[in-house]
C-alpha cells in the first residue's frame, strides 16, 4: 500500500517523500503555454515521448536511444520487470527495500529471493554473487536512506554480466553517487530515476530509465505492444521545462540536504538514532518510545510520517524532509511525545 494522501489545512505531510518546494518557475510557464494551446489536446501525444527523452539524453550525456520514459518510475520499473525478468532463476533484491519490487515479481510470476541486509541495514554484495535471473538495487535504498558508492555497484555488475541489473536511483540527487558512468562499460545496467522527488513533480508522474540501446529498445517493444501513448502531452511538455532549469533543481536539492542535516541534529538531541541518509528522508528509531506510538501521536497532531509494520523495521519511522518550518513543527511535537530525560518511559 502506498503512503496515505490526507489533505487538510495545517497538516504537515512527511510521509511519501515528496519535495516540499514547488516545481521550477519554468514548469509553471510551460503549463500556462499549454493552456493557451488547448487545441493540441485533441491529438495523441508523441508515442516515443521524444521531446523529453531527447532533453534527458542531453542532460546526462547519452544518446536519445538510451532513454526510456514512463508514467512515474513505478511504471518504468514495472515495464523493466516485465521485459527482462523471465528466467527460472530468482531475481534478487534486498529483504528491506522499496516495497513494490516483490509486488511486481508476484504479479508477473517472476521467482525472486531477498537476501537480508546486514545488522546495520547495509547490502552484502557477496549475496549477489549467486546465479540469478536479474538484480534490483535501490541506491540510496528505501526506506533505509543508506547509499552505496559506485565501486559497490560496479562490483555487483562485474559479478553479474549475464543478467540485467537495475539500479533504482529515485533518491540519488540528494547525496548519492549515480551509476551513470558505468553505462559505458556495462550493457546490462539499467538506471531508473524519477521526477517525483528531486524535481518536485510527483503529481505529473514522470520516470525514466537509462541504459544501452539494446535494453531501451526491448523496453519500448514491450511498451508499444501494451500501451503506446503512456505519456500525456502536458507531462511531456512540463517535463522538458523542468530538466532545462538545472539551477533551480540543484538549489532545491541543496535546501533539502541542508534541512536534513539540521533535522538529524535535532532528532539526535531527542535521543533518536538516524541512519546515514543520502535521500530526502531520515530513517529513525528511538531507544525508549516505540515507533508505532510516535507515529500515532504525530498523526493526532496533524503530522504524517511513515511507519512500516514489517519485520526488522517495525520500530523505525521514515520521515520525509520538509521545509525548515515543517521540520520545526515536527520537532515541537516530538518534544511533547518523547521523554527528554534519559530514562525509560514508564508505559
Ligand atoms: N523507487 C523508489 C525507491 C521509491 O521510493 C519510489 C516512490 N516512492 C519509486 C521508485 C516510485 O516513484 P514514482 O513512481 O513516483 O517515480
Amino acid at each position: 500500500m502506498p503512503g496515505e494522501q490526507p489533505i487538510f489545512a495545517n497538516m504537515v505531510k512527511l510521509n511519501t517523500n515528496e519535495n516540499p518546494y514547488p516545481p521550477s518557475p519554468k514548469v509553471e510557464a510551460a503549463m500556462r503555454q499549454l493552456c493557451d494551446n488547448m487545441e493540441r489536446f485533441r491529438l495523441y501525444p508523441d508515442f516515443k515521448a521524444e521531446p523529453l527523452t531527447a532533453v534527458l539524453a542531453k542532460c546526462y550525456g547519452l544518446e536519445n536511444d538510451q532513454v526510456f520514459v514512463g508514467v512515474g518510475s513505478d511504471d518504468v520499473l514495472s515495464v523493466a520487470f516485465l521485459t527482462f525478468f523471465h528466467s527460472d532463476r530468482p531475481v534478487l533484491f534486498p529483504d528491506i527495500t522499496y516495497s513494490f519490487y516483490d509486488v511486481w515479481a508476484q504479479v508477473y510470476e517472476i521467482p525472486y529471493k531477498c537476501p537480508m541486509l546486514d545488522e546495520n541495514f547495509r547490502i552484502r554484495k557477496e549475496d549477489y554473487y549467486q546465479k540469478n535471473g536479474g538484480i534490483v538495487i535501490a541506491n540510496p535504498n528505501a526506506p533505509t536512506s543508506i547509499a552505496e558508492g559506485i565501486d559497490f555497484i560496479e562490483d555487483i555488475l562485474e559479478h553479474n554480466q549475464e543478467s540485467v541489473v537495475i539500479v533504482d536511483e529515485a533518491y540519488v540527487d540528494f547525496g548519492g553517487e549515480s551509476a551513470l558512468p558505468l553505462l559505458k562499460k556495462y550493457e546490462n545496467l539499467l538506471i531508473v530515476q524519477t521526477f517525483s522527488k528531486s524535481r518536485a513533480m510527483a503529481g505529473m508522474r514522470i520516470g525514466y530509465a537509462m541504459g544501452s540501446p539494446t535494453l531501451i529498445r526491448a523496453m519500448n517493444d514491450v511498451k508499444y505492444s501494451i500501451n503506446s501513448y503512456t505519456m500525456n502531452y502536458p507531462s511531456l511538455s512540463v517535463g522538458v521545462a523542468a530538466v532545462e532549469d538545472d539551477a533551480y533543481f540543484r538549489e532545491c536539492c541543496e535546501k533539502v540536504i541542508r534541512t536534513r542535516t539540521w533535522a538529524r541534529m535535532e532528532l539526535e538531541r531527542l535521543k533518536f538514532t538516524c541512519l546515514d541518509s543520502a535521500a530526502n528522508f531520515l530513517f529513525v528509531t528511538h531507544p525508549f518510545v516505540p515507533a508505532a506510538k510516535i507515529f500515532a501521536a504525530l498523526k493526532e497532531r496533524g503530522i504524517f510520517v511513515r511507519y512500516f509494520n514489517k519485520p526488522r523495521i517495525d520500530n523505525y519511522l521514515r520521515i520525509t524532509i520538509g521545509t525548515k518550518e515543517q521540520m520545526e513543527r515536527l520537532m515541537e511535537a516530538l518534544l511533547e511525545i518523547v521523554p527528554v530525560a534519559e530514562k525509560k518511559e514508564g508505559v
